[in-house]
């Protein structure tokens, strides 16, 4: 799938009522793809390198976005970005890989800084929206990249107690192996 221009003119996306969906792979997000190595057991304490970063196997790895704008009937321009994510990240319990998958959305109001009273503008309830301010060329996959990087846990573990789980297995007794005794050949 080819990646669509990813540098926006906030404003005028958000006049004309545009849309835009597509897929990140990770090779477009660097800081992500060092905060996932950092939790790889076997980087951890270590150097890293690229020969290093991109032997770790991401390869199901994906960020699904749809970015909306809108502008009101006073003017006010919005930005809707809707983000699915699938990472692969290291338990820091087990150590085993493990996915991590994010659904998120954000509401951003864009602001012109230079427009006369541009403070008046500000929504009243702003704390569902976060500010952007206009640009002609705003960076998409940052803003993708920054939501995502903020979203994800910073000590990941599993749900369910995998320490106890993996120490415990190979004991675990045979359920047939009672049975054995009763039967006679
Ligand atoms: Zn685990």
């Amino acid at each position: 799938m080819s990646i669509p221009p990813l540098q926006i003119d906030n404003i005028a996306f958000a006049k004309r009522g545009e849309h835009l969906t597509g897929d990140l792979s990770l090779a477009d997000c660097s800081r992500l793809v060092e905060l996932l190595a950092s939790q790889a057991p076997i980087l951890q304490g270590g150097s890293v390198d690229v020969d290093t970063l991109s032997s770790i196997n991401h390869t199901d790895d994906n960020i699904h976005f749809t970015l909306d704008g809108e502008t009101n009937a006073v003017g006010q321009h919005f930005l809707h970005l809707s983000l699915a994510s699938s990472l692969t990240t290291y338990c820091q319990r087990c150590l085993e890989p493990m996915p991590v998958k994010l659904s998120l959305s954000f509401h951003y109001q864009i602001i012109d800084t230079n427009a006369k009273h541009s403070e008046l503008d500000v929504v009243e309830d702003s704390d569902d929206f976060d500010i952007q301010e206009a640009n002609q060329s705003m960076d998409l996959v940052a803003l993708i990249e920054d939501e995502i990087i903020m979203a994800t846990p910073i000590a990941p573990t599993h749900t369910h107690d995998c320490a106890v789980a993996s120490m415990q297995s190979g004991e675990k007794p045979n359920p047939f192996a009672v049975l054995k005794g009763f039967i006679k050949l």
